[in-house]
């Protein structure tokens, strides 16, 4: 099933896709449309709709958060439509000349993205015609992934921060703790709006980023204190009455999982990433 959806929210238009093979989609991926700028371009399973709903819009430039292949995923045929400018952090853009290979149960819900060696570095603003955007970084979730925001307007366009108050599983590379810093500093920022990639929160959206920085610190404290008393991955698991999701960790090869959450507070405790205090 597919869905398109589109809203608008001041003077942003947001846009929600999402396809399953089979029932109704329950992650989506938004790309936001303002002034001009063109924020992300979705993944490419959805390649038709999203030329489709972009070309009349008059893209000028185009902003990716990160790499991933929902974010990035038609950054060539939008390049092609719209002959513009294509900008990202310099980190993001240096991955994009070669980045890493999707796991099968990603390049089956998202597909994949071509390589990129044209796009332009931009690590302070990023403007349009009325409004101009601050670029953060906010690794964790993404060595490279940075969020928009527009102090003015107080609207903040967080990438893949927030997605939900919960997280159910992690990729590999994911920092738990880099996130936790990523989320406070985000949080010390005045802002109404948070424009996630994949759940937007027009109302509460400061609430909701709070929730999930306690959801992550709990997590966080919990597998560190079973650690430092010696247990293993297996045994944390067991002890926090986890559950995987089976079918993702297997069609994923194991790049998705719950355990991946474990592994990345094991992670950082030995590279004594946590630099915040509860
Ligand atoms: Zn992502």
């Amino acid at each position: 099933m597919i869905v398109t959806e589109n809203f608008k929210y001041e003077d942003i238009t947001g846009f929600k896709f999402g396809k399953l093979p089979f029932g109704k989609p329950k992650m989506f991926s938004h790309i936001y449309f303002i002034d001009g700028l063109l924020i992300d371009t979705g993944h490419s399973r959805m390649r038709k709709q999203i030329v489709a709903k972009t070309q009349n819009l008059g893209i000028e430039q185009i902003f990716i958060t990160h790499h991933h292949e929902d974010h990035s995923g038609n950054i060539q045929v939008l390049r092609e439509n719209f002959q513009c400018d294509i900008f990202a952090s310099t980190l993001c853009c240096s991955i994009m000349k070669s980045p890493p290979k999707l796991s099968f149960v990603q390049y089956l819900l998202w597909g994949n993205r071509e390589s990129q060696n044209d796009l332009l570095p931009k690590d302070d603003y990023i403007e349009t015609n009325h409004f101009r955007f601050k670029i953060i970084p906010i690794p964790g979730h993404a060595s490279d992934m940075v969020a928009l925001y527009e102090e003015n307007r107080q609207w903040l366009f967080s990438a893949d921060l927030y997605v939900n108050s919960y997280i159910g599983y992690f990729l590999k590379d994911e920092s738990i703790a880099t996130q936790i810093n990523s989320i406070k500093s985000i949080l010390e920022l005045e802002f109404k709006a948070l424009l996630c990639s994949h759940n937007p929160q027009l109302i509460n959206g400061k609430q909701k980023l709070r929730d999930k920085l306690s959801f992550l610190e709990n997590f966080f404290s919990q597998v560190s204190i079973l650690s430092e008393k010696g247990c293993s991955v297996d045994e944390i698991f067991k002890r926090l009455k986890l559950k995987e999701y089976h079918i993702i960790k297997f069609l994923s090869n194991g790049n998705l999982s719950k355990t991946n959450m474990i592994k990345s507070v094991i992670r950082d405790l030995k590279n004594q990433k946590p630099t915040f205090v509860n």
